[in-house]
């Protein structure tokens, strides 16, 4: 196959991390910009598994990118819960919502148009194959052609063929997770159950750590939504997946469980899964010429959050490209170092380090106690280590 080379920089996926890449590459060197070229397998607006939760982080770095998320159809919400079996911490941020949540097709296609808004080329419907480096570029093969470049940004997800081409051998950390949307007015049935929404939960999100005694690093969330301007839920769960080795319940068992306990009936909903790769220290993150960035790097391993850290990565990666077209030196030697020193890496240190000390602690009477009486200690390290990074990115 001919090889096609009119572009220095290659990104593998328009997702938040490739977009964000795209992005601030446009914004600190427009030159580099112009000979970049983004390869997506899907076609925007496409389907995308994810509850749509956009942090206050995110939206400071769409912000600094000129970019306000509110142009995407939304559901702000005012209050987020993080309990034990129904009882714990509340959170609100004062005059503001707490957290905002988007649908990943409308979202990543919003953000692929103000990408192309400012001259980033996309060529959706192309598949990448196979990802070659050597010491002069990268050969990258995919269903439509034989692409050359100096650099490859490999922004495809949690099971994307970059990582698995260029670190074949590097650990994989891999949560587990399961989604369903279902209707905010619950069928008739559901109210024999006792319940219709439960509590009274319309402007509320919830994150109940009831599954921690029994083996599952994680939490069950209940979310407001909206689909093409009708109001959902979205509930799913979380499994870190760090005692992977011991028998526990099925996720699916335990969404279940919860969901019956405030009048819902998962039977009637369709479950959808998919793998997030999490943040390690110790992962991977660039050999010579290629870099990862997003979920291909790793998302936060404590809550499964992803898209402001995909958003993150984005800006960290544009500065060693930078840098590397600069210097002349494609090693990319020291991107690790820039992520771990980034806020952003920061607080994928802490939440890396927090999930295994969290989930740990199976005991019933501590997660109890955690969620509910030592919140204030709860409230200050997460405000320290875990929130506000965003700001900090500069
Ligand atoms: C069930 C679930 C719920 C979640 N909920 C939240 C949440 O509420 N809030 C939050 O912040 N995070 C959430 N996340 C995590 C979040 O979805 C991810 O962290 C985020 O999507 C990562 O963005 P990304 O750009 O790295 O990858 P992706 O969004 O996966 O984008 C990768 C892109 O690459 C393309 N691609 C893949 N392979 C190829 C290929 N071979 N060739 C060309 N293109 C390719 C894909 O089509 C896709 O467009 C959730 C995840 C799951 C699974």
């Amino acid at each position: 196959m001919p090889k096609s080379n009119p572009y220095d920089i290659l990104i593998i996926g328009s997702g938040p991390a490739g977009l964000s890449t795209a992005l601030h590459l446009a914004q600190v060197a427009p030159e580099l910009a112009a000979r970049t070229l983004i390869l997506e397998k899907a076609h925007h607006p496409r389907a995308k598994l994810c509850a749509g939760g956009l942090v206050a982080d995110a939206e400071i770095i769409l912000e600094r990118l000129g970019l306000d998320s509110s142009e995407v159809p939304h559901v702000d919400v005012e209050t987020a819960h993080f309990d034990f079996a129904g009882k714990g911490l509340m959170i609100s941020m004062p005059r503001k919502h707490t957290l905002r949540i988007i649908r990943r097709d409308e979202f990543d296609a919003w953000l692929a148009g103000k990408a192309e808004s400012r001259g980033i080329k996309i060529r959706e419907g192309v598949t990448v194959k196979n990802v070659i480096p050597d010491k002069d570029g990268v050969t990258v093969e995919t269903d439509a052609a034989t692409f050359r470049a100096r650099v490859v940004v490999g922004a495809d997800g949690s099971n994307g063929v970059t990582r698995r081409c260029v670190l074949p051998d590097a650990p994989i950390h891999t949560a587990r997770v399961l989604e369903v949307i279902i209707p905010t007015q619950p069928s008739p049935k559901f109210s024999e159950f006792g319940g219709g929404q439960g509590r009274g939960r319309e402007g509320a999100a919830y994150f109940d750590f009831f599954p921690v005694p029994a083996g599952i690093a994680g939490y069950t969330w209940d979310f407001p939504t909206q689909i093409k301007g009708q109001p959902m839920r979205c509930w799913g769960i979380y499994d870190m997946n760090i005692f992977a080795d011991e028998k526990h319940p099925p996720l699916k068992e335990t969404l279940a469980q919860e969901m019956a306990r405030h009048g819902l009936d998962l039977a009637e909903a369709e479950v959808n899964a998919h793998p997030l790769r999490w943040f390690s220290p110790f992962n991977g993150f660039a050999v010579p010429r290629v870099l990862l960035v997003g979920d291909a790097a790793g998302a936060d391993p404590l809550l499964g959050e992803g898209i402001s850290m995909a958003l993150g990565y984005g800006h960290v990666a544009a500065r060693a490209i930078l840098s590397a077209f600069t210097r002349d030196d494609f090693s990319f030697r020291d991107y690790r170092w820039r992520i771990l020193r980034s806020p952003l890496g920061q607080t994928l240190t802490a939440r890396w380090f927090f999930g295994h000390i969290i989930y740990a602690l199976r005991w019933r009477w501590l997660q109890s106690a955690l969620w509910r009486s030592l919140n204030p200690l709860i409230f200050v390290l997460a405000w320290l280590f875990v929130l506000n990074w965003g700001k900090r990115m500069r």
